[in-house]
């Protein structure tokens, strides 16, 4: 892990620890031959989804929000070239999807098919996530990661060892109801909840994929990704300048994808 360096930190620590969390999410979610996921039309997930499939030999079929526009995208046109299968959702059926209307469409259009949610947040990613914690030998503190569908959180908390707690950063607006989402993928993967873990509401920047001059500055500066990764940090060196966190805490900072990947659930 790399320390972040600035003299606004005093005696916290900061260190940054690259880790997708795509990948993590998929590895139990892979047992099945045919995997049908949703996303945006640049969704990180449909992208991590696709390339799997290829290495796993599954059959996978993206349900992308909107229309279809031609040519594809780079995400769209690397999940194409990486065999998965790409159809499209009005927006207002694709608000539906989760029920068991557009889901029964979608079975029976597909077949017998795995359904992962979209953002990939089920039992299996948050095991999967779970095995984060245990693999950092350094020691720390308080682990932060941002939350977007919460799967991520749900499962690092999960894993964290005694003493440890997780800190959560919400980059939607009004995202109280994470706090509900998080218990709820907790007790579904392993039936109960870890009392370790939190949520920071106060630095979405407006929302989903919004954002203001000073954080685009400030992920410019730093180089991170902005959708998720910058919020996160942001809020970690904040609360930390403004003395949030007890002088010589160490903090873990799980960077969850790269400035260069397309930036959606
Ligand atoms: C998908 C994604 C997240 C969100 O994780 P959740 O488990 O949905 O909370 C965070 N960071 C990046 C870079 C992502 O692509």
């Amino acid at each position: 892990m790399e320390e972040l360096l600035d003299p606004g930190l005093g005696q916290v620590r900061v260190f940054l620890l690259h880790d997708d969390n795509k990948p993590r999410k998929l590895k139990h979610n892979l047992g099945h031959p045919r995997l049908l996921t949703f996303g945006g039309a640049h969704s990180n997930l449909i992208r991590a989804v696709a390339e799997a499939g290829a290495r796993h030999g599954i059959e996978t079929i993206g349900v992308i929000r909107g229309e279809e526009h031609l040519p594809l995208n780079p995400t769209l046109a690397r999940a194409a070239a990486c065999g998965m299968t790409l159809t499209y959702l009005d927006r207002a059926s694709y608000r539906l999807k989760h029920t068991e209307e557009v889901r029964a469409r979608l079975r029976a259009r597909w077949g017998d098919v795995v359904i992962l949610p979209e953002g990939g947040s089920n039992a299996a990613a948050v095991r999967g996530c779970a095995e984060l914690p245990g693999e950092i030998e350094e020691d720390y503190d308080v682990i932060c990661c941002p939350v977007g569908t919460g799967g991520t959180l749900a499962g690092i908390s999960a894993g964290l060892p005694e003493g440890r707690r997780a800190l959560g950063f919400a980059v939607l607006k009004g995202a109280g109801f994470l706090e509900g989402e998080v218990a709820r993928l907790q007790r579904e993967a392993y039936g109960r909840t870890w009392p370790n873990w939190t949520i920071n509401l106060d630095y979405h920047f407006g929302g989903y994929a919004r954002s203001t001059p000073a954080l685009e500055r400030f992920a410019a500066e730093h180089g991170v990704e902005r959708i998720y990764v910058a919020k996160m940090l942001y809020g970690v060196l904040d609360l930390a300048r403004r003395g949030a966190f007890a002088p010589g805490t160490r903090v873990v900072a799980v960077v969850t994808g790269q400035p260069s990947t397309p930036v959606d659930v």
